[in-house]
């Protein structure tokens, strides 16, 4: 049986799907919502695909109109129409890792995003990936991305047997926010600064292990099964 739980996010450091999830949400927000603005200094990355929608509804105005379940049925929509018609980049050394993890028998693979689970399936699957990802906690199990890993710990629970605690549980992302989820569960900490967020920046919020990019996705294996 696996002993390490392996926990991937998904925009910035499985992929870069250019700005697509983005385009869909804020198009989403302005059809059911009937609003629109700029984002300023707001921020999608580390958040919740809910979290953004309420967020950004509250800060455009909205005032009750709308609804967080229909906008989501709208985005899901919307999103499987900008993968069809875009393109999703693998990011370097993720092909290797994520196949290389997936078939060692330490490892049990899965999801940890602020994706909701129809979103991170249409984003994932072009990769040819997404069947390697065994369990996942969602953007659609909680808006707040520090309940995630208790939500992947349980399924992980219930696929196996075993109950993943501690540094067992390894949480992979590019943002402060992926780094400090899993900080009240004591998880393993690895940021990788392929997203918006600098070394330097990443390296402040002291995960356990930290990679510019997986390019050298030896280092990553060994750092994360080790
Ligand atoms: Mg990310």
């Amino acid at each position: 049986m696996p002993d390490r739980l392996v926990l991937f996010d998904i925009d910035c450091t499985l992929i870069d799907a250019h700005g697509a999830g983005g385009r869909a949400i804020l198009r989403a927000i302005k059809d059911v919502y009937g609003v629109e603005g700029e984002l300023g200094d707001y921020s999608f990355h580390g958040r919740t695909d809910p979290g953004i929608i309420a967020d950004l509804a509250a800060l455009w105005g909205a005032d009750g109109r709308g609804d967080v379940d229909e906008c989501i049925t709208r985005y899901v929509d919307l999103l499987r129409r900008e993968i069809d018609g875009g393109e999703v980049e693998t990011l370097p050394g993720i092909r290797e890792l994520v196949t290389a993890l997936a078939a060692d028998r330490r490892a049990l693979v899965g999801l940890l995003t602020g994706n909701i689970e129809e979103g991170a399936r249409l984003k994932l699957e072009p990769t040819g990936l997404y069947s390697l990802f065994k369990v996942g906690a969602y953007g659609s199990d909680s808006a707040l991305r520090a309940d995630l890993p208790a939500v992947a710990v349980a399924r992980a629970e219930t696929l196996t047997g075993r109950r993943y605690a501690g540094k067992d549980v390894v949480v992979i992302g590019d943002t402060p926010a992926d780094v400090e989820c899993g900080a009240s569960l004591g998880v393993t900490a690895v940021a990788v600064a392929t997203g918006r967020h600098s070394v330097d920046e990443l390296a402040a919020h002291a995960p356990d292990h930290l990679f510019a990019d997986f390019s050298g996705w030896r280092a990553a294996y060994d750092a994360i099964i080790g």
